[in-house]
């Protein structure tokens, strides 16, 4: 039997069973808001640990209630959680959970329905963001359109280290990722089949901000 494809280099997919679980439970079309949601920021947790598993650490004296030793504690540049609105706002709080010192970034971004084509109309970065690792969040890494497009404007101001983490990634938009940025990592739950003719990613789970806020 033929081996199957091995991943694209620059995607790591989390193939945790708990994450494939809660993954599974929120592609389900009768799945609630509120359990959606509540979903989304459980695998945010775990997309964040996984997503953070290459960041520096250098050691440190400490005096344990016995003795004095060293150990790990991180260090290097600070971070910055940057989210593509609005979907992104999922994974945001689960990301500043585990790191509550990090900064927050928000990019404003919609594709026009018929050209799928990416129009900014917000962003807001804390001043210092050069001096910072960048992980830009959001669910869908659908035709890769809008998360080229926010990476290019971070690389714009002098962003170096950047990671994208979502949950759902297609070929297409790895490939566009991979094509226009090599250097970026992409860490995501799945990677899924297609996208449609609408650039929804088959099977997915549809329209992530709408599942999320329960707009439609
Ligand atoms: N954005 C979404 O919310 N869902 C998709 O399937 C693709 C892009």
């Amino acid at each position: 039997m033929a081996s199957p494809d091995p991943l694209p280099k620059n995607l790591t997919v989390v193939d945790h069973p708990l994450v494939q679980h809660k993954l599974t439970l929120m592609r389900d079309r009768d799945t609630s808001t509120s359990k959606f949601r509540q979903l989304l920021h459980e695998i945010s947790l775990l997309l964040a640990y996984e997503a953070m598993r290459d960041l520096p650490v250098a050691e440190v004296e400490v005096n344990t209630p016995l003795e004095r030793a060293r150990f790990p504690a991180l260090t290097g540049k600070k971070l910055c959680v940057v989210s593509i609105l609005r979907a992104g706002t999922g994974l945001l709080d689960g990301m500043l959970e585990l790191v509550p010192s990090a900064r927050v970034g928000h990019i404003g971004l919609y594709r026009e329905p018929h050209s799928l084509n990416v129009v900014e109309y917000y962003l807001k970065l804390p001043d210092d963001v050069a001096e910072r690792s960048a992980i830009l969040v959001d669910p869908m890494l659908a035709t890769g359109n809008s998360a080229v497009a926010a990476i290019g404007r971070l690389r714009e101001l002098g962003v170096a280290a950047i990671k994208f983490v979502c949950l759902v990634a297609a070929p297409e938009g790895v490939a566009k990722l991979h094509q226009v940025f090599p250097d970026v990592p992409i860490v995501a739950a799945a990677l899924d089949r297609c996208l449609d003719e609408r650039g929804y990613i088959l099977p997915g789970f549809g329209d992530a901000g709408d599942r999320l806020f329960g707009t439609k």
